[in-house]
């Protein structure tokens, strides 16, 4: 059947798995606000095998299903008792898709952008003189926002994170591990604070944290939304860099980029590998090396908790909550770290929220193109966190860190923090 070759056996035979019980129905986000079949885990599973099968066309209208009805979040692979891997199936589906139908031309311009340090650093330095200038306003007239309120985004970083630190920073005693840190582009031009706890917290533990200047964007969004080839050129730079090399962990500070590393890279080339695609067994092999060593930043830490000093004990505390990121908890099974980490502070109350691991409602451009679902998304992560009466809400991933900090309430003065800042905060002068 000449449909079996749209996606590599590995991933096609998650469709012969599903027994259609709908346990996954009640941990779709997007399911549980517009309560349609089609838009459920189970049902685009089935519409993946009528496709794969060959039976249906791979249609523009179930290109549309595959993009507007899901947010790769993961949650129903976490929940599925027969083991289908959803997101493999719809995000290959999607990229057979975007081959067949194409992506529109902002999408693609967005991507050559994210693609490359230079044009993504003129791009940076253009978004922060266009918002000074002309405010968030201005810009939301001329771009399309969706959820997201441009003014309730951060500044940009006055230079870009990696310019403004050593390439090699080693701690002041004994070198007890040496990492490279993968910070994405999020730490890059907009949390360089995250990257600066990053690399304050690691030499204090007497880790030496390479931080290496040519990296880009990890590519996740760009294969998310189909377009695999160009998220190849970051992939192959991504590995160049980063595996095979003889260091004890490669550490990211952000759970998008750390799924991208884990999981994605050895899924996607070994597929595209297997289909007779333009990637070779050496490269699926450096990808399987790179999965291995990737970490993210609070599972490093609580590894190696007894390396940490002491922070000084306050009367003080901050009342304080976490978020789990799809990307982190589903994607990762990394829960227990960052509350670990949370939960030794002398300086934090940890308070859990209800539904903490429940999606954020951002899925990248999710927000951006399908703002009333992802409203009604963020709306209960908002009100779980509000029920906490937190100072502060953490969480590991820059992308929740903005679709949260967009929708919280300014007034109420709470702040979203990554773990390690209040670490850094109660490490400080240790
Ligand atoms: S995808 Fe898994 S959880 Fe969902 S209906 Fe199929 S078998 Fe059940
Ligand atoms: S990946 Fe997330 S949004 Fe997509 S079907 Fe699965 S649970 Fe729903």
């Amino acid at each position: 059947m000449e449909n079996t070759a749209l996606l590599s056996e590995n991933t096609s035979e998650n469709i012969y798995h599903c027994i259609k019980c709908g346990l996954c129905l009640a941990h779709c986000p997007v399911y549980k606000e517009v309560l349609l079949e089609e838009a459920s885990p189970r049902g685009k599973v089935q519409l993946s095998k009528f496709v794969t099968e060959g039976t249906l066309p791979l249609s523009e209208e179930i290109k549309g299903v595959l993009f507007d009805t899901c947010l790769l979040c993961g949650s129903c692979v976490a929940n599925c008792p027969s083991g289908v891997h959803g997101a493999n199936l719809f995000s290959g589906l999607r990229w057979r898709a975007t081959q067949r139908y194409g992506t529109n031309w902002k999408k693609k311009a967005f991507f050559q952008i994210l693609a490359s340090k230079w044009k993504m650093s003129k791009m940076a330095w253009f978004g922060a003189w266009a918002r000074r200038t002309f405010g968030g306003a201005w810009i939301e007239g001329k771009i399309k926002a969706g959820a997201l309120s441009v003014d309730g985004i951060p500044a940009l970083n006055k230079k870009p994170f990696s310019q403004t630190i050593e390439e090699v920073i080693k701690p002041k005693g004994e070198t007890k591990a040496r990492v490279l840190y993968f910070h994405g582009c999020a730490t890059e031009y907009l949390y360089g604070d995250i990257g600066n706890a990053v690399v304050d917290v690691l030499p204090r533990m007497g880790v030496e944290v390479k931080t290496p200047r040519e990296q880009v964007c990890c590519g996740l969004p760009i294969f998310m939304s189909g377009d695999r080839d160009t998220s190849l050129k970051s992939i192959r730079l991504a590995l160049e860099i980063f595996s095979g090399k003889d260091v004890d962990a490669v550490i990211v500070d952000c759970a998008t980029c750390g799924a991208a590393l884990k999981n994605e890279y050895p899924h996607l080339l070994k597929e595209l590998h297997d289909l007779g695609m333009d990637v070779t067994a050496g490269e699926v092999k450096a990808a399987e090396e790179l999965a291995a060593k990737v970490k993210d930043v609070t599972v490093f830490i609580d590894e190696h908790k007894d390396w940490l000093p002491t922070p000084e004990d306050t009367k003080e505390k901050i009342r304080v909550t976490y978020h789990d990121p799809c990307h982190l908890v589903k994607g990762q099974k990394v829960n227990a770290q960052p509350r670990n980490i949370l939960r030794a502070l002398p300086n934090v109350e940890f308070v859990e929220m209800k539904g903490a691991d429940d999606c954020c409602g951002g899925g990248g451009s999710f927000q951006v193109e399908h703002p009333e679902t992802s409203l009604k998304i963020t709306r209960r992560k908002i009100d779980n966190i509000y029920a906490t009466k937190a100072q502060v809400v953490t969480t590991c991933c820059p992308g929740c860190n903005l679709t949260i900090g967009d929708h919280l309430d300014k007034e109420k003065g709470m702040q979203v923090m990554h773990p390690l800042q209040l670490l850094q905060k109660a490490l400080a002068g240790r």
